[in-house]
């Protein structure tokens, strides 16, 4: 029997048309011969699109309007073996929807409410792992009414940090509303960009120095592996939004060129993360490597990293040997596996 799996895609996060463009590839890339997908676009407004809306969405690579309201989607969704939550951002990647898949008893891909709501928030983050010993850069957190009550307060607690730091909305992805902040006479405006976004913004230390950027992937339930190291270069100030996703502006290399030790030890915190964070299925993890210190700290947790053919992650898996379509199909299996 073909399993039936609800893939959902879109959202509304700021990473909406990047949550599409990866659900193209993944619905390209399920055999069809195991696996019946049904897609469903989630609009920014948060409303689930019927089958043409759909349709359209994916090939426009966004979806502005229309939908029913998601509890008669969420029960309309009985009878599917699992769903595929590709999500990102916030109202997808960060617990809420991974609840009410939960409440509805429908397994899904990826980290439980738990590890999504943990490893979403940059400042839940950084406490669970620094109590797991992981090394990380200095930080602070400012929520919104501190901004707008008293701006110095928060002004000091960057201060305590130097310059240049960089601010950032504690839930979103794809360097959405992040700054680098050169000075004291960035950070207004800085913070400004972030509390738009975000009630919670975290203010984090710069590296000392400029980092080379390593990424792992980690597959696995309770018994997760890691996949070989990347690295990405770019020429651009440091990695935003428009590097990301202009074609030609960011290098990959796979394994990156760094010591055999260098890159257990990535391997290593990465599988202490992952478990420290209670993840699930998978996680793309992120390092900061000096390379004249030999220092590594961990940036940040993704746990649904972005998943086109050229993503990241599944090119991590592709170097073990672990091809996209076999990908995808072993996510799906970890999700219907016995916990
Ligand atoms: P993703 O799309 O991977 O989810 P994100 O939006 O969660 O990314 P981060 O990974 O936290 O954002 O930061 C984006 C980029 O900003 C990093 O890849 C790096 O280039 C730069 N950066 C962020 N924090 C620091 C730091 N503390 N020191 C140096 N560079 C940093
Ligand atoms: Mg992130
Ligand atoms: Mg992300
Ligand atoms: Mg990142």
């Amino acid at each position: 029997m073909k399993k039936r799996i609800l893939l959902l895609a879109g959202g509304q996060s700021g990473e909406h048309e990047v949550s599409l463009m990866s659900a193209r590839s993944v619905l390209a890339a399920l055999p069809r011969d195991q696996f019946d997908v049904t897609p469903v676009a989630i609009s920014k407004q948060g409303r689930w699109l019927p089958p043409t809306d759909t349709r359209q969405a994916l090939e426009n690579g966004s979806a502005e309007s229309g939908g029913d309201l998601v509890l008669h989607r969420v029960a309309s969704a009985e009878g599917y073996d699992a769903v595929f939550p590709l999500l990102h951002g916030p109202m997808g990647e960060d617990g809420t929807v991974q609840g009410l898949l939960t409440l509805a008893g429908i397994p899904f891909v990826g980290s439980g409410v738990l590890g999504s709501a943990v490893s979403m928030d940059k400042v839940m983050t950084k406490q669970v792992l620094a109590s797991a010993g992981i090394p990380q850069v200095d930080w602070r957190l400012a929520v919104r009414r501190e901004w707008n009550n008293d701006a110095d307060g928060v002004r000091a607690r960057a201060a305590e940090l130097g310059f240049p730091l960089f601010v950032k909305p504690a839930n979103l992805g794809s360097s959405v509303g992040i700054s680098k902040v050169r000075g004291p006479h960035e950070l207004d405006a800085a913070l400004d960009l972030a509390f738009s976004l975000d009630r919670r913004v975290i203010l984090e230390a710069m590296t000392a120095g400029r980092p080379r950027e390593l990424e792992v992937g980690v597959l696995g339930n309770d018994a997760p592996m890691a996949s070989p190291v990347g690295e990405l270069r770019f020429s651009s100030e440091f990695y935003d939004y428009e590097t990301k996703y202009t074609e030609g502006r960011a290098e990959v290399h796979i394994p990156a060129p760094i010591p055999e030790d260098v890159a257990r030890r990535v391997r290593e915190l990465a599988l202490v993360a992952f478990r420290a964070l209670d993840c699930a299925g998978l996680a793309r993890v992120d390092f900061f490597y000096l390379e004249d210190s030999g220092e590594l700290v961990l940036n940040e947790v993704n746990t649904m990293p972005g998943f086109t053919q050229t993503s990241m992650y599944p090119k991590l898996f592709e170097a073990a040997g672990v091809g996209y379509s076999e990908l995808v199909t072993r996510l799906v299996e970890l999700a219907l596996e016995e916990r």
